[in-house]
């Protein structure tokens, strides 16, 4: 059998329209979807409460007294895995992020869209908190189609009103959690336990996120993914026939024919009840094939296999699968593609991985100071003056010294040295290395130097030293 978008009798005039827009009026469609139900749902419940209970926990889980996530920013201040990064290591962060892009693509061309419908924050949020506030608040979908059209009666103010109510406040919870993300639970507490002219500039920032988390749960909602998120926009180019999608197996389905009772059944297994259409919170017909709009939410598998079990066909007419294995009954999850993306991320994960293991505490430039030749001394020693700066790459402050480590000289700072350094902190200032005579073989002699604290070597640096040709 042919797959199903290159057989001759395949419409695909659905891809004219979207969804979510009304062709004659060109307003929009508000969807109503039907409470979903089933195994997949209730896994999804599952994770959810693992996923929330990480995203709420984590801005409270420290280590070494600092949080283990932190991307201030206002104040260039990023802490990943309790990794801290400071200005000197945003190329570090690019390649984090890079690795992490590079991570989603491969992910989603063999996974398909298991991000948006399993953790993706927008998804979760609306379908697993929301939504079921609203069901709880207005009923399922007929009830609140009704609601919709009922006159603003009694019932339909103090329903609406509650409902709004608890989008704000939720609103408000996550803007705090994002808020703590961005500034670290401390901060957090603070702007809460002190008066609000204290921290107003923050104070208008929650204010704000937690209108603009209203505007997108309360009316955005499936928008925010089908018109708004760049990476449904990717779907076009990052999936390919073997990517496991959610997907509607035509060759079982078709053609679809309603149930009559008694009369024997010659059509496919599709009973045309668009039970899969009406859980689907995006309002798309998944038998069409795969689109950009599905988020993977999985509503439409639970919805066919409940009704699969009930005229007693076997479960999966819907289902994870990917559009090779429908047609042909092959799948190959390894290909070119796969093994090519895997290759860039392995090379980025070792790149990062000896990156991380090898860096520094702290980072040094000291250069010979600009202009400035060898000082010859009456005891023959030779003296070279040099320009420093010095970088604290930590997120607590040090007060590191700087020695040479070899040859045998001496270093002397050109005024009181003040070498404390505060989280991400900097210092500059000069210094005088001397080397005596039995040190000196050749015009320039290669010095190394060493930034130590608490009696560990935090970095180790070279330099040059001039001397006068023998
Ligand atoms: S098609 Fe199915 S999986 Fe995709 S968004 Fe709609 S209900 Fe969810
Ligand atoms: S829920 Fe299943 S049987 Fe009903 S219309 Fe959708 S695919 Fe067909």
């Amino acid at each position: 059998m042919q797959p199903l978008d290159t057989h001759p009798d395949f419409d695909e005039s659905f891809r004219d329209s979207f969804a979510a827009v009304d062709d004659t009026t060109g307003k929009r469609n508000w969807f109503f979807p039907q409470k979903p139900t089933g195994k997949w749902h209730n896994r999804r419940v599952w994770f959810t409460i693992f996923q929330l209970t990480v995203m709420f926990g984590l801005p409270f889980i420290k280590v070494n007294g600092q949080p283990l996530f932190l991307f201030n920013v206002l104040e260039r201040k990023f802490i990943v895995f309790g990794i801290f990064i400071g200005p000197q290591d945003y190329w570090l962060f690019g390649l984090m992020m890079i690795s992490f892009f590079v991570f989603i693509v491969l992910f989603t061309t063999v996974f398909g869209r298991v991000w948006c419908g399993w953790a993706c924050p927008q998804t979760v949020f609306m379908e697993m908190v929301f939504r079921k506030i609203e069901y709880w608040i207005e009923g399922d979908w007929k009830a609140q189609r009704a609601l919709e059209k009922a006159p603003w009666n009694q019932e339909k103010i103090i329903k609406r009103t509650s409902k709004a109510i608890l989008f704000l406040a939720l609103s408000f919870l996550i803007a705090n959690l994002l808020l703590s993300y961005f500034v670290g639970i401390d901060e957090l507490y603070k702007i809460i336990a002190e008066p609000i002219s204290e921290h107003l500039t923050l104070f208008l920032g929650i204010s704000a996120f937690t209108l603009i988390f209203f505007f997108n749960f309360a009316w955005l909602r499936d928008q925010a993914c089908t018109v708004v998120c760049p990476y449904g926009r990717l779907q076009g180019v990052l999936l390919d026939k073997n990517s496991v999608v959610i997907a509607y197996d035509y060759k079982r389905g078709e053609p679809r024919e309603k149930l009559r009772k008694g009369a024997e059944r010659t059509a496919g297994d599709c009973i045309n009840c668009f039970q899969c259409v009406n859980v689907c919170p995006t309002g798309i017909d998944i038998r069409n094939g795969t689109q950009m709009e599905c988020v993977n939410c999985t509503a439409c598998i639970d919805a066919c296999d409940n009704i699969m079990d009930k005229v007693g066909l076997p479960k999966g007419l819907i289902r994870y699968d990917s559009e090779n294995n429908i047609a042909s009954g092959k799948n190959k999850l390894i290909t070119t593609r796969t093994i090519a993306y895997a290759v860039v991320l392995s090379a980025l994960w070792i790149g990062l991985g000896y990156a991380i293991l090898t860096r520094d505490d702290t980072e040094t430039t000291l250069l010979r100071a600009p202009g400035s030749r060898f000082i010859e001394n009456p005891d023959k020693s030779i003296s070279n003056l040099y320009t420093f700066k010095l970088f604290n790459k930590t997120n607590h402050p040090i007060t590191p010294e700087m020695r040479i480590i070899s040859p045998n000289g001496t270093l002397k700072f050109a005024g009181i040295p003040n070498l404390h350094l505060n989280a991400a902190g900097m210092v500059e200032g000069s210094v005088i290395i001397t080397l005596p005579k039995s040190e000196i073989t050749k015009r320039r002699t290669e010095i190394t130097l060493g930034i130590f604290a608490n009696g560990e070597k935090l970095e180790e640096f070279k330099t040059s030293f001039i001397a006068p040709e023998e």
